[in-house]
């Protein structure tokens, strides 16, 4: 028998209140008892986003969300200002480029964040531009991007402004309206704590003017229907009764607790996992904007960044993410968002430390553990 510990940016592990409503007997969604389960969760996720604004729920994972911020915004003739500085910035390019809308990009280089004047720059020159498109923490490289600036900038323009949050939300700090964000996409396998399988999305009123005049084809995921539905507490399709009984549970717990206290934890959680490499000699893949969400960390060059994933998982129970396309085997990531808590960092830290003794590198053995405690044992 061994304990698992998963320290992933999604899924991410879920709080036993959430796993018990899970395992209560189903509901029927067309009943006032779930009405006044989406009513709360609706309500709940307004305040962990910020937002005044709509906040749509949808039954898929976050990807599903970014497609639809895609087809709802957006005509075949219209055109995108892309952030590309990792995987899911590119991704809003592919489906962009899947529906036939021509995009043109901000290629940043994977670990730094991109600079909002060149979004000001590309806006100023082509007003044609409708939407920017960009991420808060990309998870693919461990990097906060500057939302508030991007948004201050956006809003002189008559381009919307769609956030991936995916993974940020609830990890990075995100104002949705005091910042201006019209769009923001979430889903529930992050720092929402639950299972893969809910997305969800914020909508201005600004997107909503958009919203009316895009032409795109859509159908499951069109934000007119499902508003529409959500004015009563309802959904257009069959939603995901078991995930949405375990995300009130979830969003609970967020508001007992705060969410700028959450937010407060996670930053000091990705201090101390950021210290504990550090005194490793290990470099940060992103020094410049680490994310409070994940902690991205170059693999030395003497050591199999592979085996090094491999053997944390398969050896001690502990589950890290490794490097995704270019990156793949060059670094790993460590997530401290959601349920995972500073004891379970340390248990990863340690476990960290063992397969790299294992594998030939060369470090004082306990010392990134020392260094995230001291940070972890900080008051106030
Ligand atoms: C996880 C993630 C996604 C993809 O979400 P899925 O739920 O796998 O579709 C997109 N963007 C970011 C920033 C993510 O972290």
């Amino acid at each position: 028998m061994r304990k698992e510990y998963l320290l992933t940016p999604g899924p991410t592990p879920v709080p036993p209140a959430a796993l018990e409503a899970m395992a209560r007997p189903i509901i029927h969604h067309r009943t006032s008892a779930y009405q006044k389960i989406f009513q709360e969760v609706t309500e709940l996720l307004k305040y962990v986003f910020k937002t005044k604004n709509d906040v749509l729920t949808f039954t898929s994972s976050g990807t599903g969300a970014m497609e639809a911020a895609v087809v709802n915004l957006m005509s075949s003739q219209d055109k995108a200002l892309v952030v590309r500085g990792g995987k899911f910035g590119e991704r809003f390019e592919e489906i962009c480029r899947a529906y036939g809308v021509e995009t043109e990009n901000i290629d940043v280089k994977w670990g730094e964040a991109v600079n909002p004047n060149l979004i000001a720059e590309a806006l100023d020159k082509d007003e044609g531009i409708s939407a920017v498109f960009t991420t808060l923490c990309e998870t693919s490289t461990g990097v906060v991007n500057d939302i508030e600036a991007i948004a201050g900038i956006v809003k002189r323009h008559k381009a919307v402004l769609v956030v991936d949050a995916i993974s940020g939300l609830a990890g990075d700090e995100l104002e949705t309206d005091r910042w201006g964000v019209d769009v923001v996409v979430g889903a529930s396998q992050k720092g929402l704590m639950i299972p893969p399988g809910l997305a969800f999305i914020s909508i201005s009123k600004k997107a909503w003017k958009k919203v009316e005049e895009a032409s795109l084809p859509r159908y499951y995921f069109d934000f007119s229907r499902t508003k529409k539905s959500l004015e009563k507490f309802n959904n257009p399709f069959t939603p995901a009764t078991s995930l949405m009984v375990a995300l009130r549970q979830v969003l609970r717990l967020i508001r007992n607790q705060g969410i700028d206290d959450l937010l407060a934890n996670n930053k000091k959680l990705a201090r101390g996992v950021r210290a504990a490499v550090k005194s490793l000699g290990l470099e940060l893949l992103a020094p410049g904007s680490p994310a409070n969400t994940v902690t991205a960390v170059k693999v030395p060059e003497e050591i199999d960044g592979l085996a090094l994933v491999k053997i944390l998982r398969e050896k001690y129970g502990i589950t890290i993410a490794g490097g995704q396309g270019s990156l793949k085997g060059k670094i790993f990531r460590i997530a401290h968002l959601g349920y995972i808590t500073d004891f379970d960092l340390i248990a990863g830290i340690s476990g960290l430390e063992m397969v790299l003794g294992e594998l030939g590198y060369r470090f004082k053995l306990g010392a990134g553990v020392v260094a995230a405690e001291e940070i972890f044992s900080e008051t106030a």
